[in-house]
């Protein structure tokens, strides 16, 4: 009997220690390897890279086109660049393209050669944004919508390079909401700051569930081609809803970029059911956070941003801490995943995804 209690007790010893290994500390923080796949760098100074390099993160710098055309894409992908070319070893870019000339009869052979030109130069994407489906206009003045014929031969195109199609397509479901029913309060200060894009105040703009069905017969459309949904897709708001998607779309996979507010939401709801998510979709989810840098803050407030912005994330899912962010207004828990899905969501996803050389 002794020595049964003794092989017991020696036994738990060993489960408690593989229990340990098995989940990251705050202190791995720095030592695991990282990739943020959506950052936005339009300064010329180091200091993003700088921190990332010493937080050990790999940088995907996304450029869009917002209002101002061609112009803009390139202003965004030539700052990328200049930043790729001092840190190749850090940064990898996802270029994007203009609809602004879209009526123009070569607008479909420029958009080609451009992205040859930057796929040539290694960008390893191409990001679309929310001004599809939202913003942009033909000259007829309708919405151009992500599901036109149009765009069919440049995904083919993106999809036959070997290159991942990078989507900000729709909002979250907050927008479409009155600022005071909204989940988290970053939503609720970028729509007061943005009624431009608040649609609870367009009622004759399309619902969320008509871009999301256009982006979804997008993706029918070319079962093919790696897709990313920026932003956990726009379907951020229900874990429910993306796992759907996920089953109906399986080379689909999302990025978390400023959408952890929703998380956190949804983990004071239901914790466990937030963590199956992650254990079940861990080959399908990226890390992002959407940090950018304008050159508008000091290099000290920038630095501070993004070692918040970092750290809180990787307390959220590397341990079982309670937690309170000034994203929403509840305390929320640590989801504390296995160390193999940390090393998916955070590094091994995004490798794969857009097909990255580590
Ligand atoms: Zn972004």
């Amino acid at each position: 009997m002794k020595k049964f209690l003794s092989i017991v007790s020696s036994l738990a010893i060993f489960a408690s220690c593989a229990e340990k290994n098995s989940n990251y500390s705050l202190e791995d923080y720095q030592s695991v390897k990282k990739t943020d796949i959506h950052i936005h760098i339009t300064a010329d100074r180091p200091t993003f890279v700088e921190k990332a390099k010493a937080d050990n993160f790999h940088l995907l710098d996304v450029a869009l086109e917002i209002n101002k055309g061609w112009e803009d894409v390139y202003f965004k992908y030539n700052h990328g660049k200049n930043q790729q070319e001092q840190n190749p070893e850090t940064v990898d870019l996802v270029t994007a393209f203009a609809v602004s000339d879209w009526d123009d009869p070569a607008w479909e052979s420029r958009v080609i050669s451009w992205l040859d030109s930057c796929f040539n130069e290694g960008a390893v994407g191409v990001k679309v944004w929310k001004n599809i489906g939202m913003v942009s206009r033909d000259s007829a003045g309708n919405l151009i919508t992500i599901d036109d014929e149009k765009f069919d031969p440049i995904i083919d195109h993106i999809q036959q390079s070997g290159k991942t199609l990078l989507g900000h397509l729709g909002e979250p479901k907050n927008c479409w909401l009155p600022l005071e029913e909204m989940t988290t309060n970053n939503d609720r200060t970028y729509f007061e700051k943005h009624p431009e894009y608040h649609m609870y105040k367009h009622p004759e703009m399309p619902s969320h569930e008509e871009i999301i069905a256009s982006r979804d017969k997008m993706l029918e459309k070319h079962p093919d081609l790696r897709f990313v949904g920026a932003h956990m897709g726009s379907l951020e708001y229900s874990v429910d809803s993306l796992a759907a998607r996920f089953e109906k779309f399986p080379n689909m996979g999302i990025g978390l970029a400023a959408r952890m507010g929703q998380v956190f939401y949804q983990t004071v709801e239901n914790r466990e059911k937030v963590r199956d998510f992650f254990i079940k979709y861990q080959d399908r989810i990226m890390y992002g956070t959407d940090l950018a840098d304008n050159g508008t803050i000091t290099k000290e407030e920038l630095v501070n941003r993004m070692e918040d912005t970092w750290k809180r994330d990787w307390e959220y899912f590397a341990t079982d801490n309670m937690m309170e962010s000034d994203l929403i207004n509840s305390p929320f828990q640590g989801i504390q995943l296995p160390k193999e899905v940390i090393d998916k969501i955070y590094y091994k996803n995004a490798n794969t995804w857009f097909a990255l050389k580590p």
